[in-house]
């Protein structure tokens, strides 16, 4: 299977332009069989629907029942979408993608956004939640100590940001990191360009979690 472990819809995050059903058709016209979504979660983001009718109080629950249109719509085209999260804690402009978070975890997201890298990333340590940096090396991103840390990002397909990919190669050898690559979809243009090839099949989050823990995957670039 070929999976995209990095993906924006346009209903969850302000600079993603394609719906999630759209992003499933090109996904599957682009050969392949799945993607995470993993849309921008932060703060910004529970206010900026706060100011849209959505109090902040149901933003984990709006968060999911988009992510659950989006399921629905990949699976009655035989397409898997799992739901991941793109972390940003206040104050900081780093990213982090988060797969395998609990739902009961997630409704506690608000105070987890004050929390930062390193209580974050012992918490998910605790929880066996796969926690990595996305494209540390980028512009006003700050990498973190590796040791919060289960992986990074060593290749970001997004095509209008320089994310210095080798350098996150290299720093994730030298540390030892767990590596993933995503295309970071938010346009056309961007659908399919990075991801991971497995062998066999898989149709659950825990199910990639545990490839992901065990590395038992080929990191793909188009
Ligand atoms: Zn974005
Ligand atoms: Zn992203």
């Amino acid at each position: 299977m070929k999976i995209d472990l990095h993906v924006h819809s346009s209903d969850l995050s302000l600079c993603g332009h394609i719906p999630s059903y759209e992003l499933v058709d090109r996904y599957i016209e682009a050969g392949y069989d799945g993607f995470v979504l993993t849309n921008h979660f932060s703060r910004e983001m529970a206010e900026h629907f706060d100011r849209h009718g959505i109090p902040q109080s149901e933003y984990f629950a709006h968060y999911k029942a988009c992510y659950e249109k989006a399921r629905a719509y990949g699976a009655e085209k035989g397409f898997l979408v799992l739901c991941g999260y793109e972390f940003r804690f206040n104050g900081s402009s780093n990213d982090y993608l988060v797969y395998g978070m609990l739902d009961e975890i997630g409704e506690n997201c608000l105070e987890m956004f004050g929390w930062g890298p390193e209580k974050f990333g012992q918490f998910a340590r605790e929880k066996d939640i796969l926690f990595y940096q996305a494209h540390p090396f980028r512009n006003h991103m700050r990498v973190v100590k590796p040791s919060c840390l289960f992986g990074m990002e060593v290749h970001n397909g997004h095509p209008r940001h320089d994310s210095r990919n080798d350098i996150a190669m290299a720093w994730a050898e030298k540390y030892n990191l767990h590596k993933i690559a995503g295309s970071d979809c938010h346009q056309i243009e961007d659908v399919g360009l990075a991801g991971i090839e497995i062998e066999g099949t898989i149709s659950t989050m825990e199910e990639l979690c545990q490839l992901l823990r065990e590395d038992r995957y080929k990191i793909y670039v188009r």
